[in-house]
């Protein structure tokens, strides 16, 4: 039974990890490495409890207790020592994975359950360094998080069944829908949208359209709900070339990241959280 879910980083997709399950009613500890991140999680979730209160979304009660269920930390020991759940969203980078999956096995509960919200990467390589791969597995959430309604959830070589109907349970009563899917590079969803998103920085730099009419052309051609390169922007450029770059390694040709994306990233041009992608923001 999971009561107390600890996620480990608190970007972009910790941030919203966070914020929906306190939402769900878990008690739930955000940590990071970076103080300046917690602080910048904390406001983003304060902002977007008060939005959605504004908007009618959730009641003002549900809001002060979600405030309650929440902690953060900067110690990664604090974060997890009493946790049913760890959810791992630090960078897409294979050896930080690996090396707070040791730290969190040895941190955590035995009978806790540690996922990571990988986009591309290996649940089986990842839980290697771990005393307890039958009670590790990857649960894919998606940006936004409280908006958006799938998580793919991605078994290891190891994960139990037990493991993945625990989890599963977990994300129904977050609101979310699962699909499960058998470990392979990119899974199902990111290995797709990179490739679209790629093709379209590929045309964008051949000159074949603007990024806003290539997005329009997806949006109200073939009905996607937003543009591959508006998308990519709201994903992080720095976070979409790291996923690139796995595929690349795993996959081959098709999957080799697209000069505008390498070039753009080199300038700091990281997309919404920068302010400039291939758009540019005055709020992120
Ligand atoms: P991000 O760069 O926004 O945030 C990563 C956070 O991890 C930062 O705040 C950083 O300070 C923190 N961090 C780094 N090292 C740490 C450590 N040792 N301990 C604790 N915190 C640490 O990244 P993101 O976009 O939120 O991506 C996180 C994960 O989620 C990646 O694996 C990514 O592939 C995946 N993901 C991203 C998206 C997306 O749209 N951005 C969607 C689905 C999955």
């Amino acid at each position: 039974m999971i009561n107390h879910i600890a996620v480990i980083g608190g970007g972009t997709m910790g941030r919203g990890i966070a914020y929906t399950a306190a939402l769900a009613g878990f008690e739930v500890t955000l940590q990071d490495i970076s103080e300046e991140a917690i602080v910048r999680a904390r406001e983003y979730i304060k902002t977007q409890l008060n939005k959605s209160v504004k908007k009618g979304y959730v009641q003002s009660k549900q809001r002060d207790e979600a405030m309650k269920n929440l902690s953060y930390t900067t110690g990664l020991q604090e974060a997890v020592v009493k946790s049913d759940l760890v959810i791992e969203a630090v960078l897409e980078i294979m050896e930080l994975k690996i090396n707070i999956f040791k730290q969190m096995d040895e941190l955590a509960p035995a009978h806790a359950i540690l996922a990571t919200n990988t986009s591309t990467m290996s649940p089986t390589e990842i839980a290697a360094s771990t005393k307890r791969p039958d009670q590790c597995v990857a649960m894919h959430f998606f940006n936004p998080v409280h908006r958006m309604k799938l998580i793919e959830v991605i078994r290891g070589l190891d994960t139990s069944d037990d493991t993945v109907r625990v989890v599963k349970q977990l994300a129904e009563k977050m609101g979310k829908e699962t699909v499960e899917v058998n470990e392979f590079p990119g899974f199902v969803t990111s290995r797709m949208n990179c490739l679209i998103g790629n093709e379209a920085m590929n045309m964008l730099m051949e000159g074949v359209a603007s990024a806003e009419d290539i997005d329009k052309a997806l949006k109200l051609g073939l009905n996607h709900p937003m543009g591959p390169l508006e998308l990519a922007d709201l994903v992080g450029l720095d976070s979409r070339l790291r996923n690139m770059e796995y595929l690349y390694h795993q996959l081959g040709e098709k999957y080799r990241p697209s000069p505008i994306l390498v070039k753009y990233v080199k300038a700091g041009r990281l997309g919404r959280k920068s302010g400039r992608g291939f758009y540019e923001y005055t709020t992120n």
